[in-house]
C-alpha cells in the first residue's frame, strides 16, 4: 500500500507477517536528482515483494536512490542488501552501523543473544537454548554491504525539503531521526510510536538504555514538530503529548519493577514475568521465545537503570545476574 503524505513524500506499508507490529512504514522521498528511501522491512519474501512492487509503481530506480536506515533492527534494515546497488549509499548512525556490520557475522550475533538468554536467567526458567530464535538472527541478510555513518546535523536535500539528521539513542544506541524544520516534520523510526511504546532492551552493559532514551525524547520535545512519520502504525500530530505518555509509561515501569522485586532477589527473567506487556498472549508461558528474550532485555534495561541510580544492587552467581533493592 502506498500513500502520498505530502508532495514527494510517500508512505509504503510493508507487511511484517506473524509479528505483533503488523507492518513497517517505509518512507520514500522522491527527488529528480536522488531519492531517499527510509527503512525497508525484514529479509522475507512478503516484505521483498511489497517493497519491489511499491518501487515499481512509484517508478523508482534504486541506482538513483540512497537508503537511510533509522536503526539496525531487521524490520528496518532487513532489505538493505536486497536494495543496495554499487552506486547508492546506505546511511546509518555510528553505533548501529558498527553493530549492523558485526551482525553480518551470524556467530557474533548469536553470541549476544546467547549471552542474554543465559545472564537474564531465562535458561534457568526452562526456555530452550536457541539464541537463533531472536528475530534479528532470523530476518537479517548476512551478505556484506558497506554502510556510511550519518552524524548529528548531517543534511539531506531531497524532494524539496531540508532533512537534518538527529541522533536519538535509546531504542538502539545509534538510532537516528530526520527532521525538517521548515515544514515541522519528523521521520521518527522507532523513537516515538503511536499506541505502542517502543521496546527498550539492554543487550550490552555498554549503555544505560533508559538513561539515553529519556533525554532523546526531551530533545525531540524541544523541537517544533507538527507531523511525526513513525516506523510503525499511525502518523502522530501531538508529539509532545505522546512523548509525555511514553515518559510516564517508563516511570510506571520503573515502579513496577521495584514492586515486583519486593524485598527479594530476582533475575531479569523473573521480573519480566510480572511486568505488563502490550501483547495478546494471556500468560508468560505462551510468549514465543523471541518475545521472552525481548521482554527479558526490557526488564534488564529498567533493572540496570535502577542499579545506576543506586536503587538496586546487581550481583552475579554462576554467570547469572540477580537484582535486589539497595535498602
Ligand atoms: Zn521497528
Amino acid at each position: 500500500m502506498i500513500e502520498c503524505i505530502l508532495p514527494n513524500i510517500y508512505r509504503i506499508e510493508i507487511p511484517l507477517p506473524k509479528n505483533p507490529l503488523k507492518a513497517l512504514n517505509s518512507y520514500l522521498i522522491k527527488d529528480p536528482r536522488r531519492n531517499l528511501l527510509v527503512d525497508t522491512g525484514f529479509n522475507l519474501e512478503a516484505c521483498r515483494d511489497a517493497m519491489d512492487q511499491a518501487l515499481q509503481e512509484l517508478g523508482i530506480d534504486m541506482e538513483e536512490t540512497d537508503l537511510f536506515i533509522t536503526h539496525l533492527h531487521t524490520d528496518h534494515s532487513g532489505l538493505v542488501q536486497h536494495l543496495s546497488r554499487p552506486n547508492n549509499t546506505v546511511w546509518m548512525g555510528k553505533d548501529d552501523a558498527e553493530m549492523f556490520e558485526a551482525n553480518m557475522r551470524e556467530d557474533l550475533f548469536i553470541q549476544t543473544a546467547g549471552t542474554l538468554l543465559f545472564r537474564s536467567g531465562l535458561l534457568l526458567d526452562g526456555v530452550p537454548n536457541h539464541p537463533q530464535e531472536e528475530a534479528t538472527a532470523k530476518y537479517a541478510d548476512r551478505a556484506f554491504v558497506p554502510v556510511s555513518v550519518v552524524r548529528e546535523g548531517d543534511i539531506f536535500l531531497r524532494g524539496g525539503y531540508t532533512w537534518q539528521a538527529i541522533s536519538t539513542p535509546g531504542h538502539t544506541a545509534g538510532h537516528m531521526c530526520l527532521y525538517e524544520a521548515q515544514h515541522k516534520i519528523l521521520i521518527a523510526g522507532d523513537h516515538i510510536l503511536d499506541k505502542i511504546t517502543p521496546n527498550l532492551g539492554l543487550w550490552s552493559f555498554k549503555y544505560d538504555v533508559l538513561g539515553q532514551y529519556i533525554p532523546s525524547l526531551e530533545k525531540i520535545a524541544a523541537l517544533e514538530v507538527e507531523l511525526v512519520l513513525p516506523g510503525h502504525r499511525n502518523l502522530i500530530a501531538d508529539v509532545r503529548g505522546r512523548i509525555e505518555e511514553i515518559k510516564q509509561h517508563h516511570e510506571r515501569r520503573l515502579q513496577d519493577v521495584l514492586q515486583s522485586l519486593g524485598k527479594g532477589k530476582k533475575t531479569a527473567a523473573q521480573v519480566a514475568q510480572h511486568m505488563q506487556w502490550d501483547l495478546s498472549y494471556k500468560h508468560w508461558d505462551e510468549f514465543p521465545l523471541n518475545q521472552k528474550m525481548h521482554a527479558a532485555a526490557e526488564a534488564m534495561a529498567h533493572l540496570y537503570h535502577l542499579v545506576l541510580r543506586d536503587q538496586l544492587i546487581m550481583s552475579e552467581d554462576k554467570g547469572i545476574l540477580y537484582f535486589q533493592p539497595a535498602f
